[in-house]
């Protein structure tokens, strides 16, 4: 593992939190893992799936000017020789010459072997594209590649989209899915893995107008971020110097975040000029370019990339959302999460397991599950299991009393202050969904007041 930022989560507390509550557990694991390979378990399936969606929200359902688009993970070989990978996607490696191990020269730093310090090779080009066959007979002929992007199935599908949509300039297409690389350097849990998903927006514009849909979408991205709750201090932008540019780019941002193991790339953000058009014009011999309907003319539009990772996502709102605070129990652990990110919304939680309490709780849990995502929990102490939701990040637990049962009142009690206010049952849903929209606990609802109850 690489060093750890002072003042940060650690990762290995991280990792352990994942692995313990069931966000993240090592691929096929019973088999002693697959490097560089996650599994997501209950809690972090939810937590991707409402990274993905509030990212879908702000890239298609929000705009009048984006399009969705979920395009196979084989493609034909030829996208790889058009969009450069075949050639060009490698990173130069060298090898130590004692124990045999491979590392990216870019990242050796005195000229030895980072495990043994042996003498290393000459550095060699290493391909990260996963290779395999399709159909019965494994030759070159019938060789594939598992996409190492999502991007080239949205450049092969302009025409597609442009003529089933009538879209005019400038318009965007955005996809998320899975994506393959035959990584080198892995080893910071979900930083870098071989197998992962990413969400990428190609925005089609006119030339002249690039440098302006640049800047925009700089802008909105680095706020996507921190809109979902993401501590401002913790990301910053960053231009690519004129050498790290792809020979094609006219300018690159990498959107960074202070990850445990330092800055790094959260999402980078090009200005790719025309090239993939053209490169896919000239490979598949079909004419990609738009009819401009004003000036009559065919132009090869511009294309501006913002390109995420869902899973780095997941790291940074993760190391971003971690606290601890020292109770009279010890610590409290919390992840405080953005509402829209939590994986469970709300813990419907019966003050005991006293059957008395059974019917309402249960009437409460399958009211409001219908919903969204809901925890029944009655194993325990009231004050642990607010400290089990509280780790898992859960916004709301609703608390079910002998009272309740009398006058039809629950508490609501939040996650990050632990306040809590007493409202009627039938006011419950729609002050949960208030809430959960971003509404103050101290507004209350009819009927409503301020709780000083069980802590
Ligand atoms: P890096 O320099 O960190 O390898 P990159 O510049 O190769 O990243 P891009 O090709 O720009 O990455 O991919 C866009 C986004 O996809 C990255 O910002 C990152 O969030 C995500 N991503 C890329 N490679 C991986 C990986 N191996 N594991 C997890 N996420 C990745």
């Amino acid at each position: 593992m690489t060093e750890q930022v002072p003042g940060k989560v650690d990762m290995d507390k991280l990792v352990s939190l994942c692995k313990r509550r069931g966000f993240i557990f090592p691929s096929s694991e019973i088999y002693g893992g697959l490097g560089a390979c996650y599994d997501y378990g209950p809690l972090g399936a939810e937590l991707k799936n409402n990274v993905k969606k509030a990212w879908w929200k702000a890239a298609v359902q929000d705009r009048d000017d984006m399009v969705g688009l979920d395009a196979s993970i084989l493609m034909h070989p030829q996208t790889w020789v058009a969009s450069g990978h075949v050639e060009g996607f490698a990173d130069p490696l060298v090898e130590c010459k004692q124990c045999h191990q491979r590392w990216r020269a870019d990242h050796i730093k005195d000229g030895k072997c980072p495990a043994c310090g042996g003498e290393l090779t000459e550095p060699r080009m290493f391909n990260l594209m996963f290779k395999t066959f399709v159909g019965p007979v494994e030759d070159e002929a019938s060789v594939v590649y598992l996409r190492p992007e999502t991007a080239q199935g949205i450049f092969v599908n302009f025409q597609n989209v442009l003529n089933s949509t009538r879209r005019k300039l400038p318009f965007g297409i955005a996809q998320m899915g899975k994506s393959f690389r035959n990584e080198i350097t892995t080893g910071n849990f979900i930083f870098r893995m071989r197998e992962f998903e990413q969400m990428e927006i190609e925005y089609f514009v006119k030339p002249g107008t690039d440098e302006q849909w640049f800047k925009h979408w700089v802008e909105q991205r680095f706020n996507w971020y921190s809109n979902l709750g993401i501590k401002k201090e913790n990301l910053r932008l960053r231009q690519h110097t004129k050498d790290e540019l792809a020979h094609y780019a006219r300018d690159c941002y990498d959107i960074e975040y202070l990850f445990p193991i330092g800055w790094s790339e959260l999402e980078g953000i090009a200005n790719r000029t025309d090239f993939d058009l053209k490169q896919h014009s000239q490979y598949s011999g079909k004419d990609l370019s738009y009819f401009d309907e004003e000036t009559k003319e065919h132009i090869m539009p511009y294309v501006i990339e913002p390109s995420a990772g869902v899973d780095r996502s997941v790291l940074a709102f993760l190391a971003d959302s971690y606290d601890e605070e020292k109770d009279k129990e010890g610590l409290r652990v919390i992840l405080r999460l953005h509402y829209a990110l939590a994986p469970i919304k709300v813990a419907v939680l019966p003050l005991s397991r006293n059957e008395k309490l059974l019917p309402l709780s249960k009437e409460v849990y399958d009211s409001l599950r219908k919903c969204w995502m809901v925890q029944y929990d009655d194993a325990q102490s009231i004050g642990r299991r607010y400290r089990r939701q509280d780790e898992i990040g859960t916004p709301f637990c609703v608390t079910i009393d002998f009272q309740s049962v009398e006058d039809r009142q629950v508490t609501i009690r939040e996650r990050d202050k632990m306040r809590q206010i007493r409202v009627p049952i039938e006011v419950l849903k729609a002050t949960l969904e208030a809430k959960l929209c971003g509404e103050s606990l101290e507004v209350l609802p009819p009927g409503g007041k301020k709780w000083l109850g069980f802590e």
